[in-house]
């Protein structure tokens, strides 16, 4: 379960990042992440970890979510609400029976702030929306809450599953966030080069394009091969 990261992003009460280290150190996991949190190291958080200290001493603090996910082949975002644009959302457990057993992949679980949740440009860099089924009419669970859950499981379906690599994806490692990035920089580029986008149009088309690609979960030669057409691409528009 070494491979499933905890991210939290900008979380406002050093109590609940307390909670959530307590939360994953029942359920085996360990590795969390905490981007720009308000207040970290803080007492408050020590307190609620109770016996977890270790993992809150472990936890390894970024400036943006880019770099706490930037090794992440799987980043999973988790929504209280509906969005206007829609991401792919699958349940807690379908995203555990999913990816538990994938042993070769890392995988981020995001989670947003307490106020605010997630950003759509945070949600973009998220191949999944995870939701927690609950009440319609109160969806939204405290952050350690949440982590719980979906801690939980993970917890459940890694008693059930052998490992067995990421399935159904291919036989080459799936591409990090990092390598994402790198090639929706070089995608918006090229669209720019060959006149496709408009200066300034591009967030809408943007998103979808991320949203299709990182639906379809990349592996490293389907990225270098797409990338070889972006160049062609961009070198045949100089000729
Ligand atoms: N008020 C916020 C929700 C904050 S709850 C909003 O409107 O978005 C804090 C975090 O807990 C959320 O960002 C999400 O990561 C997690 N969370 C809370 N309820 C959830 C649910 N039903 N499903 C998935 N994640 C949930």
């Amino acid at each position: 379960m070494s491979n499933f990261k905890i991210v939290l992003v900008e979380t406002s009460h050093p109590g609940n990042i307390g909670a959530v280290a307590r939360a994953m150190k029942n359920m085996a996991l360990t590795e969390l992440r905490l981007v720009s949190p308000k207040l970290f190291p803080h007492a408050d958080a020590t307190a609620r970890a109770s016996g977890a200290d270790d993992v809150l001493r472990d936890a390894k603090v970024y400036d943006t979510l880019a770099a706490a996910i930037a090794d992440c082949q799987v980043v999973l975002g988790t929504s209280a609400r509906d969005r206007t644009i829609s991401w792919p959302v699958l349940t807690a457990r379908q995203c555990a029976e999913r990816w538990v057993g994938a042993a070769d992949a890392n995988i981020a679980l995001v989670f947003g702030r307490e106020s605010s949740g997630l950003a759509n440009h945070e949600l973009d860099l998220c191949h999944f929306l995870l939701r927690i089924p609950c009440n319609p009419d109160y969806s939204s669970l405290n952050l350690a809450a949440a982590v719980q859950v979906v801690c939980y499981e993970l917890f459940v379906a890694s008693g059930q599953k052998h490992p067995s690599g990421i399935g159904d994806v291919g036989e080459e490692p799936l591409a990090s966030s990092e390598q994402m990035e790198g090639f929706y920089q070089h995608l918006l580029q090229t669209m720019a080069d060959i006149g496709f986008l408009q200066p300034g149009g591009s967030v809408s088309i943007m998103r979808r394009l991320r949203r299709l690609f990182n639906r379809a979960q990349l592996d490293t030669k389907e990225l270098d091969i797409l990338r070889g057409i972006l160049r062609f691409s961009q070198n045949h528009n100089l000729k």
